[in-house]
């Protein structure tokens, strides 16, 4: 028990500690968002808690456990071998969904690939892994009854495999043409494409409008990821109202972990983030399911009822929210980074 003098010692202690509280309640006229403290633990807190969820949106959980609780490094090199087929492969395949009235969905319980549809053929967003494609894109077109030579447009977001592997079949079968800017890491991988390699086509430039029909998207260059991941800026129509969609391109941490590799995803993540938020997106999609829950969300939607919001259409406060996952989880890879020994150069 506490003995009466030591309480009393404790009572001015604990006034000065509560009195900094009070003052930042809700309400209180001095109410001001708290600098986070530059510290791995503190970023980390702050990107944990950007997830949602305490106010019925938990939106984000796939992207805080692949950014702040388990983040890869390094990035793969160009002689990595090359994918191995999987010989069960189809058991994460999932049915292809119509998401709004112009973009479609295909993918697995992890990737995600999308296909913009104009009156002028579609631009497919990103290309699933090489032994994936021919399934899950070809067929998912053929299934959702869209025809696959009408791809006039591949975008890759970047030159990793599960984004730019089935490129070489819209290109070489359907005539499509390939937009990245990571041509470079696409040419230099040695057996990354063990059915066929892209060759080299458009090169997406920074805020390039890329117009197919009465569609377009336009591209922002967001290195970090990869050297040259790309982003982009779109609308869609949900029961015909437009809705303006931000694709972010690249998001994970296998890249060279270093601190100027860093220092480019940051200014990459918060461009892009303010990109976002100026052109008013409540949507953000990208190239893994996981990090958005496009797959399950797309499964919530054929339960929708009238007055209903898109599931996908989590609004401009979430969309920030996802960036500021992004963005606090890299600062404290970072930091971990600068306080690790020298790991021979
Ligand atoms: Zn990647």
């Amino acid at each position: 028990m506490v003995s009466p003098i030591r309480r009393a010692l404790r009572l001015p202690a604990l006034a000065t500690l509560v009195a900094p509280l009070v003052a930042q309640l809700p309400g209180s006229a001095s109410a001001q968002p708290q600098p986070v403290p530059d510290t791995i633990e503190a970023h980390l807190a702050a990107g944990k808690n950007a997830a949602g969820g305490r106010d019925n949106t938990p939106d984000f959980y796939g992207l805080v456990t692949a950014l702040c609780v388990a983040p890869q490094r390094g990035a793969p090199p160009p002689d990595a071998p090359a994918p191995r087929e999987d010989p069960n492969r189809k058991m994460a395949y999932m049915q292809p969904k119509q998401a709004f009235d112009d973009l479609y969905w295909m993918g697995t319980e992890s990737v995600s690939a999308w296909l913009l549809t104009s009156n002028d053929g579609y631009i497919l967003y990103d290309t699933a892994n090489v032994y994936d494609a021919e399934d899950v894109l070809v067929g998912g077109m053929q299934k959702l009854g869209l025809d696959p030579a009408k791809v006039k447009y591949v975008i890759v977001s970047h030159g990793h495999r599960g984004e730019s592997g089935g490129a070489y079949i819209f290109q070489s079968r359907y005539g499509a043409h390939i937009v990245t800017a990571d041509w470079d890491l696409i040419e230099g991988s040695l057996y990354g494409y063990p059915t066929g390699k892209p060759k080299r086509d458009i090169v997406a430039t920074d805020g390039m409008n890329l117009t197919l029909g009465d569609r377009t998207v336009t591209l922002y260059q967001t290195p970090g990821h990869t050297p040259g991941t790309i982003s982009g800026i779109f609308q869609v129509h949900d029961h015909g109202k437009p809705l303006t969609v931000v694709y972010s391109g690249g998001t994970e941490f296998n890249f060279p972990n270093d601190v100027a590799h860093f220092d480019q995803y940051l200014a990459s993540e918060r461009r892009l983030a303010a990109l976002a938020q100026a052109a008013g997106a409540t949507i953000i999609i990208n190239n893994q399911s996981e990090f958005n829950g496009a797959a399950d969300k797309l499964r919530i939607l054929s339960d929708r009822q009238v007055d209903e919001r898109h599931p996908l259409d989590v609004g401009a406060e979430a969309v920030a929210r996802y960036f500021k996952i992004e963005d606090e989880c890299a600062q404290a890879q970072r930091l971990r980074i600068m306080a690790e020994p020298a790991r021979g150069g």
